[in-house]
């Protein structure tokens, strides 16, 4: 989420998991890519549309396709709320912080929290992913609360 995505790094991710690297997946990861806060549905939509036209449907289905293929992040429940960065590798996920109050998303650029899998092992769980979430709120929602 540091780096800047460019069409050849995104090339890479998309061949990596076994996609075919097409104009509009690499339009949707560059968006996302080079976004550094999680981006909505409509913000990536937004961002493309401002140099290509592209459909919102494909942008939608795109942005689930990454999901699945483990390339994108898919945070938020519910619909209209969900928020989508970059996947880091397994070993290289990051927390993400939610401001309760304005329902922002912010990507945390630290080390995954410590995390005792070994502590788990007893319940034999095969665990694919683990999605840290921090809330409260951000510096300007603190503003006006004060
Ligand atoms: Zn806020
Ligand atoms: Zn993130």
């Amino acid at each position: 989420m540091k780096a800047r995505m460019t069409e050849k790094s995104a090339t890479d991710r998309l061949q990596k998991v076994g996609l075919e690297v097409t104009e509009h997946r690499l339009q949707v990861l560059m968006a996302v890519g080079n976004t550094p806060h999680p981006s909505s549905a409509p913000e990536v939509l937004g961002l493309i549309r401002a140099k290509k036209d592209i459909n919102r449907v494909t942008v939608y289905r795109i942005l689930d396709l990454l999901v699945e293929h483990e390339v994108l992040n898919r945070l938020g429940l519910g619909e209209k709320s969900q928020r989508f960065c970059l996947r880091g590798a397994r070993e290289d996920e990051h927390p993400h912080f939610h401001c309760t109050c304005c329902d922002r998303y912010l990507c945390l650029n630290v080390p995954a929290l410590p995390f005792d899998h070994k502590a788990l092992a007893d319940l034999s769980l095969d665990i694919r992913h683990v999605d840290i979430r921090l809330e409260g709120l951000c510096p300007a929602c603190q503003k006006i609360k004060k």
